[in-house]
């Protein structure tokens, strides 16, 4: 059997019949009668399976007896065309070879019907599901298309570092990184935890945003994006936030808060585009499966142009719709950062198309940004989607070293641990903006998953660290 090459399932179908291959994969299903077995042969390569056709005369009954759902097999035959309806071609056996058995009377992917939340459950094991198939390759494709588009650009992709010593911000609750004894924390004179003593010598977490080090790429090589994992101990059970999730942050010199904005929208239109081009199987197949409305919801996006509005003309908008009986579960007013629900109005309802909102009231928002002439908002931008809210935050940052300055203290923080940053705005300082777009947030408009724990193959929420 080894002498033939094995050809992966997705390259099978697409084949003339009437030649011999080799096929490897895992059992789907088996059905069929005394006389013949129709085993459904599935290798990741595509949601589709091929229907391998065994004829009982020419395999023993104990070897077909061990053909079972979540099996892995080699199998032998003649690319034939099929009489059955669904597929174009099917393989004629001739010869089988079980590589792997698999217990049906353990095997936790059994039933057909599982839940996500049951799948949730076995998550070292829901990869084999045909819905994980599925939004792995989406995933794989998009995290390709993201290197794409940002390639052809010109964009220098810039690795930020995971452990850091700076807070971005405050964009989240930080995870520590310690070698410390946590039993015999060594102390100053004051009574403090003495971070000198600690690997790094000072006090390090995991980062919750590239941004801060982009900054330093883009003001160096123009153009640069981050795409990395990023770390935020919310402890918030929503099913739109992890405490490990995927970010990609690009960041450049010369451009205004226009720019910024055009490349955040061609840049979504982009990657959906991308997945309704190459990933149609599986998007057809989560359509059917979870949500109907999914292709179409893509396709929407793509045809219109985003509708700018600014945060105080949302407000007016939300406050004029709980006037009209709209209710939210949290208050809205001037000042207010918005949830998960306003937003979704806005796009869902009020303006039926993604949505850009822009100038923030300042004090709802991070230290970096530029501040608008009128002394309240700062030019920050938040795109919103459908069914999500917001999937991608950003700004045009403050390039003044007096303002910058100036909003630190401000705030309270210490410049001190800043000056690094504070360097860009010293030295050659330009116009600069950046975002920041969640890759599990995309994959939730691009996957119709209702949940985000279903997007990550292997997910962190409070609680929940498996594997
Ligand atoms: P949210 O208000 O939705 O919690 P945020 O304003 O804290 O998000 P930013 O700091 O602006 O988020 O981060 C940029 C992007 O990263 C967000 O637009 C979102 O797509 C994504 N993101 C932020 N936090 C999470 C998280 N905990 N899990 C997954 N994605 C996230
Ligand atoms: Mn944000």
């Amino acid at each position: 059997m080894e002498s033939l090459k094995r050809t992966k399932i997705k390259a099978l179908l697409q084949m003339e019949p009437g030649v011999e291959v080799l096929a490897k994969g895992w059992v789907r299903t088996k059905r069929g009668n005394k006389q013949v077995k129709f085993i459904a042969l599935n290798d990741g390569s595509t949601i589709n399976n091929i229907q391998i056709v065994a004829n009982t005369e020419l395999f023993d009954e104990e070897l077909l007896k061990r053909v079972t759902t979540g099996a892995s097999l080699a199998v032998k035959g003649d690319l034939v065309e099929s009489v059955g309806g669904g597929q174009h071609v099917e393989i004629q056996a001739k010869e089988i070879e079980v590589l792997g058995e698999c217990d049906p009377m353990r095997f936790p992917l059994q039933k057909k019907d599982t839940t996500l939340e049951f799948l949730r459950s076995v998550a070292h094991m829901r990869l084999r599901t045909n819905t994980f198939g599925a939004v792995l390759r989406i995933r794989n494709a998009m995290a390709f298309a993201i290197h794409k588009f940002f390639n052809e650009k010109g964009f220098v992709y810039l690795h930020t570092p995971l452990i850091t010593e700076s807070d971005a911000e405050g964009a989240g609750d930080m995870f520590q990184v310690t070698t410390m004894d946590l039993k015999n924390i060594p102390l100053d004179k004051k009574g403090n935890v003495d971070f000198s003593k600690d690997f790094f010598g000072k006090k390090t977490s995991l980062t919750v945003s590239g941004q801060l080090e982009g900054e330093l790429g883009a003001t160096a090589v123009g153009e640069i994006y981050t795409f990395g994992p990023t770390f935020r101990a919310e402890n918030s059970n929503t099913p739109r936030h992890l405490a490990e999730f995927w970010m990609i942050e690009p960041e450049m010199a010369f451009y205004d808060i226009n720019d910024n904005m055009a490349l955040a929208e061609e840049f979504v239109k982009y990657l959906v585009q991308y997945a309704l081009d190459n990933c149609m199987d599986d998007l057809k197949f989560l359509n059917d499966k979870y949500d109907d409305g999914l292709i179409e919801r893509m396709r929407s996006v793509l045809g219109i142009a985003f509708q700018k509005v600014t945060y105080t003309e949302a407000v007016e908008i939300l406050e004029k719709a709980i006037a009209d009986g709209v209710k939210f579960e949290y208050p809205v007013h001037w000042g207010t950062d918005f949830q998960s629900e306003h937003e979704r109005y806005l796009v869902e309802k009020h303006f039926q198309k993604p949505v850009i909102l822009i100038d923030f009231p300042k004090d709802i928002k991070a230290f970096y940004m530029k501040q608008n002439p009128d002394g309240r908002t700062v030019r920050g931008m938040d795109v919103l989607f459908p069914k999500i809210g917001e999937i991608i935050g950003g700004s045009e940052r403050e390039a003044d070293l007096e303002k910058l300055e100036q909003r630190i203290d401000e705030l309270g923080m210490s410049r001190k641990n800043l000056e690094w940053y504070i360097d860009t705005r010293r030295y050659g300082s330009v116009p600069h903006s950046g975002f920041g777009l969640g890759f599990e947030r995309l994959l939730l408009f691009v996957t119709g998953m209702a949940n985000i724990r279903d997007v990550i193959p292997f997910p962190r929420t409070p609680k929940n660290a498996e594997f």
